[in-house]
């Protein structure tokens, strides 16, 4: 069986299609972690970033660029949203096909990295 964002891509699975053109797909998440949580992903199977790299490199700014504008059409642009790719299994992607997450809407909480940095320049 075809993986299941080609799928979603090819119009074969149902998904709440935001944006498509002939590089990429976005859609929104079946199971948001935010009021606004979509999934950016190139329309081609790639499994990951280096794959990508490989193959249409520039693909991965036009997808970085629809995310900003689809988070401003979304109204989350101006307070700020979150950019994710899962890449690999460290980093638990689940679904085998590239997406970039981009989340809104809500106030998200710090990396705790980035704050113990903060407080150890303090
Ligand atoms: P990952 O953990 O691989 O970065 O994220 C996979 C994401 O895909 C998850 O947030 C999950 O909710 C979403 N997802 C998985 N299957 C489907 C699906 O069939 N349709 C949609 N719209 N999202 C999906
Ligand atoms: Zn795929």
């Amino acid at each position: 069986m075809r993986c299941i964002f080609c799928r979603i891509v090819a119009g074969e699975a149902d998904g709440d299609i935001l944006f498509q053109d002939e590089k990429m797909t976005a859609f929104r998440d079946m199971r948001p972690q935010a009021p606004t949580h979509v999934l950016i992903v190139p329309n081609s199977h790639v499994s990951s970033l280096a794959e990508l790299l490989d193959t249409d490199s520039s693909l991965l700014v036009r997808m970085f660029s629809q995310a900003h504008h689809l988070a401003e059409a979304m109204g989350v642009a101006d307070k700020g949203y979150r950019l994710i790719i899962n890449n690999g299994p460290d980093a638990g992607q689940v679904v085998d096909h590239l997406h970039l997450h981009l989340l809104g809407g809500k106030r998200m909480p710090p990396n705790r990295m980035s704050l113990r940095w903060k407080d150890e320049m303090a």
